[in-house]
């Protein structure tokens, strides 16, 4: 197994590694965390993400 960090928002472990530095990640948040790619479109299309956490 070979999980990767897990959505900050729906606990689904994405595709990033544990020890990507956060700049190589996509769909990271600065303040949020890790997100799947699913909550980060959602997220960046009504930015209000900070409404979710
Ligand atoms: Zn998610």
């Amino acid at each position: 197994m070979n999980q990767g960090e897990p959505c900050a928002l729906c606990q689904q472990a994405t595709e990033i590694e544990k020890n990507t530095p956060s700049y190589m990640r996509e769909h990271y948040i600065d303040g949020a965390g890790q997100l799947c790619e699913h909550c980060y479109e959602e997220i960046a299309q009504n930015k209000e993400w900070h409404n979710l956490l």
